[in-house]
This record gives C-alpha cells, structure tokens and sequence, in this order.
C-alpha cells in the first residue's frame, strides 16, 4: 500500500471569522470550513470554537499522514514559540502561546505567524511566485501588499520570510506618505500613514467627507446616505463615471503608487503581489496599470525598475496557504 498523503492543517484566524483548511503539498484545498468567532469575549471560549474547528480538519484528514498545523493571525507573532502580542482583531489573545496550547492537546506540531508574512509566502510557493518560478523567472525578493479594510504587507527574501528583529517588519500601511497639517489620523496614532489614504476604511471616510465638503451631484450624491458610504459604494460610483468617485480612486492610486515605490527603494523586489478587496476593485477599473505606471515614474534608477507588479490570484485562501508553506518548511528543514 503506498503512504498515506502528506497534507497540513492550515487556519487563518481573523476578528469575525476563523477558517481552516486541509491543504496538500501542491497548495490544493482538500477541505474548508469557517466558524464565526463566539459572541462571549472569555479567552477559552474563543480558543475552544477555534481548537474544534482545527479538531474538525483533523479527523477530516485522518487518513492521511499531517505534517503540521500552520497559523496565520493579524499582528505581531513570536515565530519560535508561537506567542501572540497585541493582536489587533482578537485582544484576548494577548500573550498566548497557540504552540505551547495545541501541540500537546492536538498531538501535532503547531507553527505560527503573521497573516500578511504568511500571504506573502504562500504567494512565494503556491501564487505569483510559483507562476514565476514556472515562466523560468524565479523571484528572489518577493513583496506582498494586502489592500483592504487595512493595508498589511510581508517580504520574502530567497523563499524565507523576512521578519524583523522583532517579527514586526514590512507594516507597509504604516509608512508616512502625506506630512501635511491636513494629513488623515491613522488608527496605528499616527497620521498621514498609507492605510489612512487607500485602505476601504480611508477610502469610505474620504468620500464622506468630500461629500459633506463638496456636495457634488453624481451617483455618490444620489444613491447613498454618507454615514453609510462604504468603499464599495465609491468604486460601484467610479465605475458609472461619477467624478467624485474617481476623482477620490485617482488620489488613492496615487497614494498607493508613492508607497509601492518607497517598498521598490527599500526592498528591491522583482516581484510584487497586490492583494485584498481593494486591490479586486482596482482590477476591475482597470486602475492597476496607474498605480504601476506611477510607481515605476517615480523609480531611482532602471534597475529598480526591473520588477513585475501583479495581482493575488490566490484570493481569500492566502492566509492557510501561507500558513501551510510554513508547515512545508519546516518539515524539509
Ligand atoms: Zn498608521
């Protein structure tokens, strides 16, 4: 009889949703479920619906051979003992060792990082850098930029995630981009950072208040009441031709351009992955192009200027299959 597949246990915990998946070695989903996030705020009550969940993979793949369970969760993760500091969408879980829990209780190795340095390595694997790899261009600096309700980012430098002294590199949403006296408040307590200019949140405040401050006619105007404007909304308005909407996407791609070429100087990426819900909507007013024709305008030299700028393709599963990769090299190191 041959042996059994060898697969990893992933789960990418954020504030509403935890989602796991069972994933093999060619980054396939073989199984997915999601459980919302328990409504009683007590730590074990939280812990308890996400270990049933993993429990849940587990016997799924019981008759395959787990390598591992992989983790990814949003804020600052130390990588060798798998301790949460701070993390942003589930407080309680400051301080919690998510290794030193599971490992003895579901008898497996546990690893754990970052959501965004996972993304960013599971686009390294089994996204845009596998698709590089395949076109004979391996990437050597890969960055990934998530742009949705935040902005997050990860690096992946010659397929190891580049973590920081302190597992805190790569905040890319948090890099001052407008020093301004008008400068938006950011919710880092900064001002001025890229996630106050082009996250969804950003973008659903700008055009509430260029509406207050403006009162243009338009789609915008009409068909929604400011305190409810979401992002979608402005790109839904954008895409029926309302000045307004574009007028706000064309200073968010800027922005946006300013902070890719900032992560061209820094990093010197061959590759760079755009992700997020943002980024979906971009693609779909064919915006991405801008974004890269004005980040590549701004470039210091030629051979900065030697790097592809794409789009996710893994969409929501990054995360897991981040987190999976993780498994994967830990099991060949
Ligand atoms: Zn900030």
């Amino acid at each position: 009889m041959p042996p059994p597949e060898q697969v990893a246990v992933a789960m990418d915990w954020g504030g509403t949703w935890a989602r796991a998946s069972v994933i093999d070695r060619q980054g396939r989903l073989l199984w997915s479920s999601r459980r919302g996030n328990t409504s009683d705020p007590a730590r074990e009550a939280i812990i308890q619906n996400a270990t049933e969940l993993l429990r849940q993979g587990i016997d799924w793949a019981r008759d395959k051979s787990i390598a591992g369970i992989g983790v990814a969760v949003a804020g600052p993760v130390d990588a060798e003992t798998g301790t949460l500091y701070d993390p942003p969408n589930l407080p309680t879980l400051n301080g919690v060792s998510l290794k030193a829990l599971w490992e003895p209780e579901l008898g497996y190795p546990v690893h754990v990082g970052n959501d965004a340095t996972l993304a960013a390595l599971g686009e390294f694997h089994f996204g845009a850098g596998r698709q590089a790899r395949d076109r004979g261009n391996p990437s050597a600096t890969l960055v990934y930029v998530t742009v949705s309700t935040g902005i997050g980012g990860g690096v992946v430098y010659r397929g190891k995630p580049f973590l920081g002294a302190h597992g805190l590199a790569a905040e890319v949403g948090h890099q001052v981009i407008d020093t301004g006296p008008l400068a938006p408040a950011c919710q880092c307590g900064s001002s001025g950072c890229l996630e106050a200019l082009a996250s969804g949140t950003a973008i659903a405040r700008i055009a509430r208040d260029r509406l207050v401050q403006e009162g243009r006619d338009g789609f915008l105007v009409e068909s929604s009441d400011p305190t409810s404007l979401t992002a979608e909304t402005v790109f839904q308005a954008a895409a029926q031709g309302d000045g307004l909407a574009i007028s706000i996407l064309d200073d968010v791609a800027s922005a946006l351009s300013v902070g890719l070429v900032n992560l061209l100087h820094l990093y010197n990426p061959d590759l760079i992955v755009l992700g997020g819900g943002v980024t979906n909507g971009l693609v779909e007013l064919d915006l991405v192009d801008q974004v890269r024709d004005r980040m590549l305008a701004r470039a210091m030299s030629r051979r900065h200027r030697d790097v592809t700028l794409v789009t996710s393709t893994l969409g929501d599963a990054v995360g897991m299959v981040g987190a999976a990769s993780l498994v994967w090299q830990e099991v060949q190191s």
